[in-house]
């Protein structure tokens, strides 16, 4: 029994799991260089937000902090309470900003809340006159219309003589919405609004761009940038060679290779009909996984627009999805590999080095960056960090 036991715990999880993740490191902390190499003289941030883009924010946290990341941008109170532990002297922005009961999370880890509507302006005022100086951020709207402060407020209360002393906003920051358009006219209309806004707050930091704006040159960078997508390896530009690393791989393993005869069909709904005898390879990730059914080859309205479904990687080659990804299986097609070319237990990559998660997004008719965030809690993960 005792053997057995033994036996039972030197199984590493990674090894026989549905799905995994393998997250390089290097390539994120390199692909942050990168962004801080394109920042120029701005300081460059790291956000972190939804578990660092499903990479984890622990791992991927510590990593950006030992590379020298000292601005972080997180969602959440919670995020930024996780993160804390791992970036000890670094500012933690939240993007959400502040809420009554919240308050002394913020505190007791130290953590910078972006003000970003009216509410949050009275409530943190109130929140100053009761406990004295603390920084915060403001966050002020230029056209996106989600978040922030209107410019009128905004610039209002910077010559506002009224406003408490203890008020101390170390930055103040909008965010482009069409950034990842470098021919949309509205990039320049944010950026003259938002020259107005840092005018007025001379001397406080201001922070415009996110990876997109990284990418439309110095006038865009202020003082902080603050990339995310791209530092994952994702693509930030439309129609741009993506220039980044990979970080994340996401494999899921082969339960089944099964044969079938031409003449018959696959999956839920008989969306595809086999035309020659196949070979098709069953593996352990689906919908619930985050591996969208979108991508499903057939028996999905996407495909009357966009005709291409998602595709695997496997033993050197892709191979395509066939029929309808189901909740927890996606059944591959195989059939032009060679002979015993795969067998149960190998995996398939989904996306990673050969298949580029911005590649899949497309394929099942959204983003890198809903791709990534969206891949679900059933995986391992496993980091991969190149000794310096
Ligand atoms: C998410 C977010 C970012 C990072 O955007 P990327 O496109 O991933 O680089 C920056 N700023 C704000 C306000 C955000 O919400």
């Amino acid at each position: 029994m005792t053997d057995f036991v033994d036996i039972l715990e030197d199984e590493d999880p990674f090894e026989t799991a549905g799905l995994r993740l393998t997250v390089d490191l290097t390539a994120l902390t390199d692909n942050w260089k990168d962004m801080a190499r394109r920042s120029g003289k701005a300081r460059t941030a790291a956000v972190v937000k939804a578990d660092a883009y499903g990479t984890g924010i622990e791992d991927a946290g510590q990593a950006l902090y030992m590379a020298g990341a000292r601005d972080f941008f997180v969602a959440t109170v919670a995020e930024g309470v996780t993160l804390r532990s791992y970036a000890p002297e670094a500012r933690i922005f939240v993007l959400s900003g502040i809420w009554p009961g919240t308050e002394r999370r913020f505190f007791e880890n130290d953590l910078v809340p972006v003000i970003s509507s009216e509410e949050q302006l009275a409530f943190w005022m109130a929140v100053l006159a009761e406990y004295g100086d603390y920084p915060c951020a403001l966050h002020v709207d230029t056209g996106f219309n989600r978040l922030g402060l209107s410019m009128d407020e905004a610039i209002a209360l910077a010559d506002d003589v009224s406003r408490p002393a203890s008020f101390a906003p170390v930055l103040v920051m909008s965010h482009l919405a069409c950034g990842d358009d470098h021919s949309s006219a509205m990039n320049k209309q944010q950026l003259e609004s938002f020259r107005q806004v840092s005018a007025a707050y001379e001397g406080i930091d201001s922070s415009l761009s996110a990876s997109a704006g990284i990418f439309l040159g110095s006038d865009y960078h202020f003082d902080l940038t603050r990339p995310g997508i791209a530092i994952y390896g994702g693509e930030a530009v439309n129609g741009m060679k993506n220039p980044m690393r990979p970080v994340v791989t996401a494999e899921a393993r082969i339960i089944q290779v099964r044969t079938v005869k031409a003449g018959e069909s696959v999956s839920y709904g008989r969306a595809l009909r086999l035309t020659r005898d196949s070979r098709l390879a069953i593996v352990s990730a689906g919908y619930a996984d985050g591996y969208m059914r979108s991508q499903s080859s057939g028996g999905v309205p996407l495909r009357q627009t966009i005709p291409q479904g998602g595709q695997g990687f496997v033993a050197g080659r892709k191979v395509p999805v066939a029929g309808r990804i189901t909740m927890d299986l996606t059944i591959f097609d195989v059939t032009d590999l060679p002979d015993n070319a795969v067998r149960a237990g190998d995996y398939v990559e989904l996306f990673g080095k050969n298949i580029l998660v911005d590649d899949v997004a497309r394929s099942a008719g959204t983003i890198g960056y809903e791709m990534l965030t969206g891949i679900g809690l059933r995986h391992e993960r496993r980091y991969l960090l190149e000794e310096e």
